[in-house]
């Protein structure tokens, strides 16, 4: 079984991401390595794209352009919300990312930016849209992915995901996958 990265491959890695100034904007826990299904667009583009190829054991540092990576800033201004409009439990804080119901009924995140009191400042915007993405990874582990995996477009993790579908894709949107 081949151990280069290729579609409908499952790959494990370790990674840090920093930013074009060398600041980390997240890494992956030593013991939770991030484990994706290549060629299901689980991780950004540009990065699917540089993995592609490489091997068990290889380390590789790519740099991503925000095109590649989560879209260039595109302006929004930003919406002013009531703290009533939340759920009463909802924690609010900074990088929060929650779905919103469109005037075309279709659903899009929003991402908070500051909460100030009864007053929740959100947008549109991804909070990594316009950063260039530097990342370095370590690739540990290149598998065929399940038939149950292909299915369901993501990889199935040894450390006990649950694996409950009842919701609807509301992960913490920073490319671990997806929130099983
Ligand atoms: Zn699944």
């Amino acid at each position: 079984m081949s151990e280069i990265i290729a579609d409908k491959k499952v790959v494990k890695l370790q990674y840090v991401l920093t930013d074009a100034e060398g600041t980390e904007i997240d890494k992956s826990h030593p013991d939770h390595p991030l484990l994706y299904l290549h060629g299901a667009q689980n991780i950004v583009p540009g990065l699917e794209r540089q993995l592609a190829g490489k091997t068990v054991g290889d380390v590789v540092k790519a740099v991503v352009p925000a095109a590649e990576g989560y879209g260039e800033k595109r302006g929004f201004k930003d919406i002013r919300l009531n703290r009533s409009q939340f759920p009463a439990d909802a924690h609010l804080a900074a990088g929060m990312r929650f779905m919103s119901q469109g005037q075309d009924g279709r659903m899009f995140p929003l991402f908070v930016k500051k909460v100030q009191g009864p007053t929740v400042i959100v947008t549109p915007e991804h909070p990594l849209a316009g950063v260039e993405l530097h990342f370095d990874c370590t690739i540990l582990e290149v598998r065929d992915a399940t038939e149950e995996e292909l299915e369901h477009g993501h990889a199935h993790g040894p450390h006990g995901h649950g694996h409950g579908h009842g919701e609807e894709e509301e992960g913490d949107e920073d490319d671990h996958g997806h929130a099983h």
